[in-house]
């Protein structure tokens, strides 16, 4: 249900997660599963279903995940570089019906992605 998933259930703390960044606009938080050393998501607070959802004014909420994706890397020591991952619905390979972000590092990254 949107107006509960489970990644709203992490940002009112009813389900634990070990939280890299938290503000008014968004949490980051590392990934459960975690497919780089580094596996952190950066979500709205806003219910944002998903990429495609992103309406004109969410357009300064997404720069602000950006910074804080920036600034997370930084924080983590990613100064090799890292990769950004946002997957969109069923071809994309989204899974949690809440826009997220993947921040990953810590390895080299293949192309294309599987
Ligand atoms: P998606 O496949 O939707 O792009 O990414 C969802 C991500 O959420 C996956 O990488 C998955 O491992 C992660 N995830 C799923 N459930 C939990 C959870 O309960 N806690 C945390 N920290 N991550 C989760």
């Amino acid at each position: 249900m949107l107006a509960d998933n489970l990644f709203l259930k992490i940002i009112d703390k009813r389900i634990p997660a070990k939280i890299a960044h938290e503000d008014d606009l968004c949490l980051a938080f590392h990934d459960i599963m975690p497919q780089a050393p580094v596996h952190v998501l950066i979500i709205p607070k806003k219910v944002i279903r998903t990429h495609a959802d992103i309406a004109p004014e969410d357009q300064a909420l997404i720069g602000h995940l950006h910074l804080v994706a920036a600034k997370l890397a930084n924080e983590l020591g990613l100064v090799q570089g890292y990769r950004l991952v946002i997957n969109c619905d069923e071809h994309g390979g989204q899974t949690v019906p809440h826009l997220h972000m993947h921040l990953l590092g810590g390895r080299d990254m293949t192309w294309p992605p599987g």
